[in-house]
């Protein structure tokens, strides 16, 4: 017996899930339920983050969490579950197969059969956002190496236990070279200890293209959070719905699993919505804590229900479906299947999908640190960065100097173009001169002078070389 926490959801949440939890336990799951309510009325009930504290511990507790969608309500200051969920557990690992079932379902991309593996942690969504000036707000994009080298050797560890062929890594390193370069970096390293797999690195908007296009060129896809948010909605889009697919949420302790999709509030209480997304995402749980045989049950009997043409409305064709199903029919029949296998689609043998145990991330003996310079941003309202660079110049001291102004990253002194747009956000790198050393005295000194000088600073960056390598990015141009 599993012990495992159940959330219904909103909308069609608690009907998908009763669906749902009636088919597995119909083939046999030893399923035991804790019931939480999260969500809307949580929400309502003034809980900002959609949950009561009592029900974290349940779920810490569980360690395995089915949860049904869950509406956010509109306006501000709520926080996303999902997002919060993922960050406060640890679940490090976003995994969702898209896989076509033609001909039974509609789609262009009759052979497709992925699975993108998401970081889902950190990049863009620690939510570390500011304005710093009238016009410049700004979004901090955090990589880590230990975010990078779990994330990239689960995918690895998933599709050697999964018999996939081929890892392929998405990112933008030609423009990101410290963020998406470290992923790209770190993907390199570690597919080298997996020699049996074939590894590849796209650029991910044409890799992007490539996926929507040609799905049947990829096999695992691994990319950075935001990219996998993106992009793993597309690939179940082209499999012929989102309303298909399901996701895990993997984390060192605890897991999660659910749709992809949304609570779809228009279509609740009708009996309508089809639970296939909730249940595949319970099949990764069963298969997750070890009840592979019941799993693959559930499964071969869900294919043999599409293949007979029983079909929700979403997904329902004049011609290629039979019968238009509610949601409990389609559970009926499903159950009616169990113990059966398709005859079109492929059958599933789940010989060996347990939860993947990876080691544990080892820190690396620490790098040489050097302070080598300092980026000074700076609100101002001119637009000629000539004067920007004769006001700043006046706050040099100690022989650390003024060597570039950039615009959004663009140099514009010295030597720019009077043709690139300038806003109010300016950043003013200084650089030790020729034999000068420079340490964190020295940037206190400029931000004295800097107030001295009326010169409004927003925030500073120091600049470090770890081992001799430039640990930042030079202005664009120069
Ligand atoms: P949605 O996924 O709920 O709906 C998009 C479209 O798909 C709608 O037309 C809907 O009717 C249809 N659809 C979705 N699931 C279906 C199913 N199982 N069967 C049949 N049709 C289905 O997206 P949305 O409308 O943008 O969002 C609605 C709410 O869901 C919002 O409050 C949003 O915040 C929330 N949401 C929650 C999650 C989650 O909890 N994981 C994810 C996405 C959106």
């Amino acid at each position: 017996m599993t012990k495992i926490t159940v959330a219904k959801g909103d909308g069609i949440g608690p009907e998908i899930m009763d669906a749902t939890l009636e088919i597995i336990l119909a083939a046999g799951a030893k399923l035991e339920i804790d019931e939480i309510e999260v969500g809307e009325k949580v929400y309502l009930a003034g809980n900002t983050s959609g949950i009561a504290p009592e029900s974290w511990d349940v779920i810490r507790k569980n360690k395995i969490f089915l949860k049904a969608p869950i509406t956010t309500p509109q306006g501000g200051g709520y926080k996303s579950l999902n997002v919060t969920t993922r960050k406060f557990l640890g679940l490090y690992a976003n995994v969702r197969p898209c896989k076509s079932l033609h001909p039974f379902v509609k789609t262009k991309h009759p052979v497709m059969d992925i699975v993108i593996v998401r970081e889902n942690e950190e990049d863009l969504y620690a939510g570390i956002e500011h304005q710093q000036t009238d016009e410049v707000v700004q979004c901090l994009k955090l990589i880590s190496r230990p975010g990078c080298e779990k994330i990239v050797r689960y995918a690895f560890e998933y599709a050697k236990q999964q018999n996939r062929k081929k890892v392929t890594c998405f990112t933008k390193d030609n423009i990101m070279k410290q963020t998406d370069g470290l992923f790209h970096q770190v993907f390199d390293e570690i597919a080298k200890e997996y020699p049996e797999i074939e590894n590849e690195h796209w650029i991910i908007d044409i890799g992007a293209a490539k996926m929507a296009d040609t799905p049947e060129a990829f096999d695992v896809i691994v990319m950075p959070n935001l990219y996998g948010d993106v992009l793993s909605d597309v690939a179940a889009q082209i499999t012929g719905s989102v309303g298909l697919a399901g996701s895990a949420n993997i984390g060192e302790e605890c897991s999660m699993f659910e749709a992809i999709h949304g609570s779809a509030p228009r279509r609740a209480g009708q009996n309508v919505a089809n639970p296939s997304g909730l249940l595949q995402g319970a099949i990764m749980m069963l298969n997750h804590i070890g009840e592979t045989a019941v799993a693959e049950k559930v499964q071969n009997a869900w294919l043999k229900t599409l293949e007979d043409g029983i079909h929700t409305y979403d997904i329902f064709k004049e011609g290629t479906s039979k019968q238009k199903v509610g949601t409990k029919e389609f559970a009926k029949a499903v159950i009616a299947n169990l113990g059966k296998k398709p005859t079109i689609l492929k059958s599933v043998t789940y010989a060996n999908d347990a939860a993947l145990n990876l080691p544990k991330y080892k820190r690396k003996p620490m790098g040489k640190k050097e302070l080598v310079g300092v980026d000074l941003f700076v609100h101002w309202d001119g637009t000629d960065p000539n004067e920007l660079a004769a006001k700043v110049k006046i706050i040099e001291s100690g022989g650390i100097t003024l060597s570039m102004i950039t615009n959004r990253g663009i140099k514009v002194w010295p030597e720019g173009f009077k043709e690139t747009f300038c806003t109010d956000h300016w950043r003013c790198r200084f650089k030790p001169n020729e034999g000068v050393e420079i340490n964190k005295s020295n940037i206190i000194e400029l931000l004295k002078n800097a107030l001295n000088e009326k010169i409004d600073t927003i925030k500073t960056e120091n600049l470090y070389t770890f081992d001799g390598k430039a640990g930042y990015s030079l202005g664009q141009g120069q």
